[in-house]
Formats: C-alpha cells, sequence, structure tokens
C-alpha cells in the first residue's frame, strides 16, 4: 500500500496537506522529524501513515492521558488497530492490553511519558517491534515550553535501550528557536528532517477590544452571531461561573466548563455544546484539546491568556472548516496585573530548582509582556501574532481589526495634566468611572456623594466624553503615568512619569481609532449551505449522534461536520459516490455507509 492509498483508504482523504508528506516520506525512509504545524493542520496524519506502512508497532507518546481514548476509538474506527497504556486501565485491562500488544494485535499504542518508565512496560518493549516513537506535544520536553514535563526527557534514553532504536518523530504546535532547539537536542533526534508550515489561518479574524464593561461587550458579540455556536474563555473558574451565568440571564442558551466540575457535568457540558444545544460554551483553558467541532464561528476571549502560544491555540479553535470564523479578546491592564500576580507568585515545577524556577519566572514575565504588546498594538494584529511565532508577514493583511480601521495620533498632554491632577487632588482614592465622571462634570449619585463637584477638577474635561476621557486613563495606565492599585476594587494612583507630566506638560500622543476602512480585501466565504441541503445535513447529525449513542463514542469519531456538510451537498446514492465524500474512509463506508445513504434518499424521497 503506498501512502496515498492508506490517507483514502483509512481517512478517506484524496490529498495531503501541506508539510504533511515530507513528513511521512522522511519517518518512511529513517529519518527522523521534527514537525511544527499550528493546531488543526493534521499533525496524527503525520505519524499515524507512516504506522501503517511500517513493519511492527508505532508508540505514540502523548502527555494527555484524557485524550487517548479518544483518539483510540477514532482510530478503531477507521479500522486502525490501536490501544492505549495508561492508569485510566484497571490492572488487568493493562495486562491484556499488553499480552495483545505482544502478539503483534496493535499497530499503534498510545502512552504516556510516566509508562517508559515502568519495569512491566520496560520488559515488553526490550522485545516488541518497535519501528517509529512518535512525540506528540513534543515541547513539553523543554522548561521553555508551557507545560514542561519532566518525564518526557527520559524518551531518549529509553528509544537507546531498545534493541533497535526507533525512528523518532516530534510533533508540536509550539515554535519558538529555544523549544525547537530543546526538542531537537534533549528528544537526540538524529539529523531530523526540520518542517514547520505557515501558521497563519486566513479564515480567522482578530480583534482586540479594550471595553469599559466586559458583559455587554460579550453580549453584543453574542448578539450579533445569532443561531452560530461560539467559545468564550476565561482566566478563572469563578469568571466561567459568573459570565456562564450572565449570559443565561440574558437568554443566551451557554454551558460552562472547568476542572472544578464534576465529571459527569463537564461530559453533559462538552455534549451539549457539540450537539448544538448549547451554542456557546464558556470556559477555561481546560476544554478544547481534541473538541473537533468544526463549525465553531467566534471564540472570545474574556480575559487575556499568559502568553501568545496560549492565545492562538485557543483562539484557532475557531473556523477549523476553513469558513470565516472570529477571534476577539477583550483586553484590561488588569488581565496583565492578575497574570503578573500569578507567576511571581508561582511556585517551582516538579524537577525544577530554585534558580531555575527564577528564571522561567522571568522568562514567563517576558512572554506575559508580549501578550500584552499584542493587545495594544496597532498595527496588523496578524503580522504580529505570525511574527511572534517566527513567520515573516506583511504589514497589512486587510482583514483583521487594525487593518480594517484608520487610527490617528492624538496629542493629549493637556488632558493628561488634567486627568493627573484630578487624580492627585481626590487623594488617589477612587476608580476609574468616578475619576472619568469627576473630569466630565457627570451629576451621578457617586459624584454627589464624595462630594466631587467641590472639586478644582470637577468638568475640567467636559468637552470630552466619558469613553473619551476613559479611553485616555488607561492610555495613561500603559503609558506609567498611573497606576492601579491591587485588589477588588483597584483605584487610580500616580505612577512614576506622574509628576513630570504636571511639570513639563510634554506632548503625549495617543493613536485612537478615525474611522473604518472599507473592508474591501476581506476574503470571499465558501457558499454555505442551501435551505434543502442545510435540513439534510441537520438530519445526518441527528443520525450521527444516534449512532454515536448507541456506541458509546464521541460523535466526531463516527464523521466530522465538514464530511456529513459534503455529504448533504453531494447526496450521494451509492457506495461508490459515497467513498467520494472526504472523509469515508473503507472501514467508516462499510460500518455506516448504508445507514447514511439511506438517511439521503430518505430525504431525496420526501
Ligand atoms: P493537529 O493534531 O495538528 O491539531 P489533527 O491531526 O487533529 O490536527 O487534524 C485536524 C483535522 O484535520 C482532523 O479532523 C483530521 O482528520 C483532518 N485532516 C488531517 N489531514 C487531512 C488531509 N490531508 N485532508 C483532509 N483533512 C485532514
Ligand atoms: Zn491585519
Amino acid at each position: 500500500m503506498t501512502k496515498e492509498e492508506a490517507l483514502k483508504t483509512y481517512f478517506g482523504y484524496d490529498a495531503f496537506r501541506g508539510g504533511q508528506e515530507a513528513v511521512i516520506d522522511a519517518l518512511l525512509s529513517g529519518r527522523d522529524a521534527l514537525a511544527v504545524m499550528p493546531t488543526g493542520a493534521g499533525k496524527s496524519v503525520c505519524y499515524q501513515i507512516p504506522a501503517l506502512l511500517l513493519p511492527g508497532i508505532t508508540l505514540v507518546i502523548s502527555p494527555l492521558v484524557s485524550l487517548m481514548r479518544d483518539q483510540v476509538t477514532a482510530l478503531v474506527q477507521m479500522g486502525i488497530p490501536a490501544a492505549f497504556l495508561n492508569s485510566s486501565l484497571t490492572f488487568r485491562q493493562y495486562l491484556l492490553a499488553l499480552d495483545r500488544a505482544r502478539e503483534g494485535r496493535y499497530k499503534i499504542i498510545y502512552a504516556a511519558p510516566e509508562r517508559l518508565e515502568t519495569e512491566g512496560f520496560r520488559a515488553f518493549a526490550g522485545t516488541a517491534d518497535i519501528s517509529l516513537i512518535a512525540v506528540d506535544e513534543a515541547h513539553c520536553i523543554s522548561q521553555w515550553g508551557q507545560d514542561f514535563r519532566p518525564s518526557y526527557l527520559n524518551i531518549p534514553a529509553f528509544a537507546a535501550s531498545l534493541p533497535r532504536r526507533p525512528v523518532m518523530g516530534a510533533f508540536t504546535a509550539t515554535a519558538t528557536p529555544e523549544v525547537k532547539e530543546d526538542i531537537e537536542h534533549l528528544l537526540a533526534l538524529r539529523a531530523p528532517l526540520r518542517l514547520a508550515t505557515g501558521f497563519d489561518r486566513e479564515n480567522l479574524y482578530f480583534e482586540v477590544r479594550q471595553p469599559g464593561d466586559k458583559k455587554s461587550a460579550l453580549l453584543e458579540l453574542v448578539r450579533g452571531r445569532p443561531g452560530k455556536c461560539g467559545i468564550v474563555y476565561c482566566a478563572t473558574r469563578k469568571a466561567v461561573e459568573e459570565v456562564c451565568q450572565f449570559l443565561r440571564d440574558q437568554g443566551v442558551p451557554a454551558a460552562r466548563y472547568h476542572a472544578g466540575l464534576e465529571a459527569e457535568e463537564r461530559r453533559q457540558s462538552q455534549e451539549d455544546f457539540l450537539y448544538d444545544r448549547a451554542q456557546v460554551m464558556v470556559a477555561t483553558n481546560a476544554f478544547g484539546m481534541g473538541i473537533d467541532k468544526s463549525d465553531v464561528r467566534y471564540v472570545v476571549h474574556y480575559n487575556m491568556p499568559k502568553d501568545m502560544e496560549s492565545y492562538y491555540q485557543e483562539a484557532g479553535r475557531a473556523g477549523r472548516d476553513g469558513l470565516p470564523a472570529s477571534c476577539v479578546l477583550l483586553y484590561s491592564g488588569q488581565d496583565v496585573r492578575t497574570n503578573e500576580y500569578l507567576i511571581t507568585h508561582s511556585e517551582a515545577r516538579e524537577g525544577v530548582d530554585e534558580a531555575a524556577a527564577e528564571r522561567l519566572r522571568e522568562r514567563d514575565l517576558q512572554r506575559l509582556r508580549q501578550m500584552a504588546g499584542y493587545c495594544r498594538t496597532r498595527h496588523c494584529l496578524r503580522q504580529h501574532i505570525l511574527r511572534y511565532f517566527g513567520q515573516d508577514a506583511p504589514d497589512y493583511c486587510g482583514t483583521c481589526y487594525n487593518c480594517l480601521h484608520n487610527f490617528k495620533e492624538v496629542e493629549v498632554g493637556r488632558e493628561a495634566q488634567a486627568i493627573v491632577r484630578c487624580v492627585a487632588e481626590t487623594g488617589q482614592h477612587f476608580g476609574v468611572g468616578v475619576i472619568a465622571e469627576t473630569l466630565c462634570g457627570a451629576d451621578t449619585d457617586r459624584v454627589r456623594k464624595y462630594r466631587m463637584e467641590r472639586q478644582a477638577s470637577y468638568g475640567a474635561l467636559e468637552a470630552l466624553s466619558q469613553r473619551a476621557v476613559r479611553e485616555r486613563i488607561r492610555f495613561l495606565l500603559d503609558e506609567g503615568i498611573l497606576t492601579l492599585s491591587p485588589g477588588q476594587y483597584p483605584v487610580l494612583q500616580l505612577g512614576e512619569r506622574a509628576e513630570d507630566v504636571v511639570r513639563n506638560g510634554p506632548a503625549l500622543y495617543m493613536r485612537t481609532v478615525e474611522e473604518e476602512r472599507p473592508a474591501a480585501a476581506r476574503r470571499q466565504a465558501p457558499a454555505e449551505l442551501e435551505g434543502g441541503q442545510a435540513e439534510l445535513f441537520g438530519r445526518l447529525r441527528a443520525l450521527r449522534a444516534r449512532i454515536a449513542r448507541r456506541q458509546g463514542v464521541p460523535a466526531y469519531v463516527v464523521f466530522s461536520d465538514r464530511t456529513l456538510r459534503e455529504m448533504a451537498a453531494l447526496q450521494p446514492r451509492t457506495t461508490e459516490e459515497l467513498r467520494t465524500v472526504s472523509g469515508v474512509g473503507d472501514a467508516k463506508a462499510g460500518r455506516y455507509g448504508r445507514a447514511f445513504l439511506e438517511e439521503i434518499q430518505a430525504f431525496g424521497e420526501r
């Protein structure tokens, strides 16, 4: 069997995607490979096809025990004999799986890195014919990576201890140079093929907002996309609870997901979202790994994540079907301070001494600053992301918020002086809201309660709207001219540069939105399903749900949305026609073909 035949027979795909072929060829020829590809690019195929074509067993080392079961289920559905060996098995199940592995019944075995250190597994590996080791999420080997996992360091010794050192393939979505270097050296790859595919996701729209009120900004985003599903990422469990409740109160069908919920509720929420019973999923970063819901139309970050890697990975869960989708980040300076606090107060990670831990904290702070830089830039957001991942990109993408708006520089020196004076004269006791109302000369309960109308700066900026004053205050915070106190009710205080501003009144230039540019360069959206096709798509999804439930597997391992969409558009009548649909391989055509063909036929005769 050739690699093309394997792609069609097992996976049901007609062509390889960028980069896949090169990696597969390298591994098949016995050469190590290091592949850097963004989430959703199709890394798994890069080792699953060599696994099918090479003699013996492929060992996949993966950090996520919780995902292995689904990955293996998906393989088995495609007719590929696979198993996982991890702590979720009982000891008896584990021994049984090892026995079968010894009998050569599996082509692919998933294991967590810790497993390699156990005696039973070593004994098995010493006699088994392991021809390929695929290291998934390979950045876990690096202290510079996001999720350092010390037991990854044992992988090269394990490989070397085998009777014949297998070919090694390392896979990650993290592209920073230190991490790539670490992977190559620490895994002891031998003259590997180094492959990095482009990181751009053309169908994604990027925007950063800095709203005074995040909840109403979120509601506007959600209401502006009726019937579309989206994910809202929050930094904490508490925020998830609050935001989810808020959306429900507003009549939005929302589900919630975080590590503090019972497994049963997590499963239920995930299912509600996958089956479109809940339109919006409000979650911490615990949600999303291995979720193959391809029609997520928007991802909103209610809080700024800790680094660009996390952001791009989470935002990248939008639009995996290649159709247009939005990624909007709701930024506030408080997000930066919260993250700063978490980093500086973090405990040293397992297997890391205090000096190294300090270096890591420094590194994390650096990453945090880069993330904040993304939130503040007025230049092309796509370019900012791609440059971060080491890829060059033009100044203008024409599709992100910043490219679609003109920014002008306004001189705010005099206004800055007025704001600083107001903060100083009211004793540095008040938050952004009260200060803005005072400067605008507003007549509100708070202003009256604190007798702000008696202050000299009352009404000093009455020519500006409160929104404009808030924008200027945020600018001064970013410039370090003002600071916000920590705690639940942050108050404005004078920063290091405040005195300078009052004394010298330097020319201060703030960038602000001038006008919207016509979205001339916006890319054409692929056609949506027409009425009848959309209805059929709905029926096929319902059929998929019934099949999945009966078999106790997640719906997407039966067929992906993309595959069902194509079925609804093509409406195949025979098995041959069905086999031309992307994502229908031999095993699935045999197993489900009839059911789906019958559904399509019944729909045509209705
Ligand atoms: P990654 O691990 O890089 O995030 P996956 O391996 O999960 O990505 O693949 C993402 C999706 O793309 C999966 O649904 C997969 O089946 C699909 N895919 C992979 N390769 C191809 C291909 N050559 N043609 C069409 N779809 C593909
Ligand atoms: Zn742009």
